[in-house]
């Protein structure tokens, strides 16, 4: 027996990006929901902490000053202006986020740890009188009553709570046990990748205006490892790479990665003088190279849960924050017209989110299997470090859907080839 009984409209388990983003949305529409989290906050996730302009979007969508207040506070999310590739065979690009700055631009993206980053969204969050949090909270046991309620048995502080709702929503990460309960799959391993954080103080030669930097290593293919800047002179560094490829080489990450700081001669000299100051985790990245089930009766899945993670970049934070607004929004219609069933979460969800995101999903499969071929990501390298044109252009893809679509064309790189 419960010691508790509470109902309502809404349940969402967990308040990482995605949690945070459902429930920003959720109180805009005035919509009342219970968050319940198993950490306490502020807490880490083992990340790049690289945040994109996605990412400062919805922030902005929900609610304009928290976006200033990021902006403002520029010694703590640190402005990011590009992004340095470095190819297969050494040479870098740097490419702008934005073709045109001007002294009033603010940077399209920033840089922030994780602790801090999640801990703001929580904060933001937990401050609306539309949501409670139920914070280090054991979630014991979810089900879909005959009666189509929603009930999830939860213990906090040794108190055990029977929460009733008509929907839930799974914005607990990768391993997600709201996913598990009603998608009854495991992720695929093709769509899954893994990764390594690691912080390091006193990296050299950090770009002026805090590029973050893409290391496509040869070994690494298609993964990379990153140089991403931080405030007060740390570095987030780190590794991705495709769990199939990492099974099928049998590659020890750790060794691959600490590999290249050791004797890579680009990457080696920078780490001269740094040390590390935590010790190196690593973590599951669900990636979103096949379209899936987002949600189903009674409930919606958001970010990691819905492996929404950008199959190219590994960018998983801006998708998860979009895809919690899309559910508020999905909630909202489907709480005002009383339809929690599973056809109406697939119009209103499910092909919103792939309307919205499914081309950049697509291109960034096809480029994640293009890096298997180092000599094109070297050709293209190499020639647009000697055009400016050809440099513009992939800016431009930064901000451009159509553009980034060139990438998938065989024309594209037809054009490179006769410099039209
Ligand atoms: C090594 C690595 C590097 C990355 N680098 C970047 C990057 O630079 N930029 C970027 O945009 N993305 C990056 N990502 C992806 C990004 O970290 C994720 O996509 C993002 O965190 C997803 O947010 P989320 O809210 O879905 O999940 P999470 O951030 O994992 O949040 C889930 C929350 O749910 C809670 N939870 C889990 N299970 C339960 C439960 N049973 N009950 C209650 N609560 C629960 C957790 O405690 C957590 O607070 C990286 C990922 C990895 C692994």
């Amino acid at each position: 027996m419960a010691d508790q009984r509470l109902e309502t409209p809404v349940i969402i388990i967990g308040a990482g990006p995605a949690g945070t983003g459902t429930s920003f949305f959720l109180s805009k529409a005035g919509i009342a929901h219970i968050v319940i989290e198993k950490a306490l906050f502020p807490r880490d996730k083992v990340c790049g902490d690289a945040c994109s302009g996605k990412t400062a979007l919805v922030i902005k969508r929900a609610n304009p000053e928290w976006l200033e207040e990021i902006l403002d506070k520029d010694k703590e999310f640190l402005p990011s202006w590009g992004i340095k590739f470095v190819a297969p065979n050494g040479r870098d690009l740097d490419i702008p986020f934005t073709a045109k700055r001007t002294k009033e631009t603010k940077a399209p993206g920033f840089t922030v740890s994780r602790l801090k980053f999640d801990n703001f969204l929580f904060e933001k969050m937990r401050a609306s009188a539309y949501c409670s949090v139920y914070q280090e909270a054991e979630v014991l046991n979810i089900e879909i009553k005959e009666d189509g309620m929603v009930c999830v048995r939860m213990r906090q502080n040794q108190q055990e709570y029977e929460i009733i709702s008509r929907i839930i929503v799974g914005a607990d990460g990768d391993k997600s046990a709201v996913r598990k309960k009603f998608i009854n799959a495991d992720t695929s391993p093709k769509t899954y990748a893994v990764g390594l954080r690691a912080y390091y103080e006193g990296v050299s030669d950090m770009h002026s205006d805090n590029f973050i930097e893409l290391h496509f290593l040869p070994e690494m293919l298609p993964g990379y490892f990153w140089i991403f800047p931080l405030p007060d002179g740390k570095a987030n560094v780190g590794v991705g790479i495709l769990s199939e490829v990492i099974r099928k080489k049998k590659i020890n990450l750790r060794e691959m990665m600490l590999n290249a700081i050791k004797t890579n001669p680009a990457i080696s000299k920078r780490f001269a003088n740094a040390h590390l100051i935590d010790k190196i985790q690593g973590w599951g990245l669900p990636l979103a190279t096949e379209k899936q089930a987002l949600s189903g009766d009674h409930f919606i899945l958001t970010g990691d849960a819905a492996c929404l993670i950008d199959p190219f970049s590994g960018e998983g934070i801006g998708n998860a924050l979009y895809s919690g607004m899309l559910a508020a929004d999905a909630i909202q219609k489907s709480i005002a017209q009383k339809d929690y069933s599973k056809e109406f979460f697939k119009q209103t969800y499910d092909d919103v989110v792939y309307k919205r995101l499914g081309d950049e999903f697509r291109i960034s499969t096809a480029m994640q299997r293009l890096c298997k071929y180092p000599w094109l990501f070297n050709y293209v390298v190499n020639k647009a470090y000697k055009s400016p044109s050809l440099k513009n252009t992939i800016s431009c893809m930064f901000t451009d859907m159509d553009m980034r679509d060139q990438l998938r064309k065989p024309s594209f790189y037809f054009k490179i080839l006769f410099n039209k």
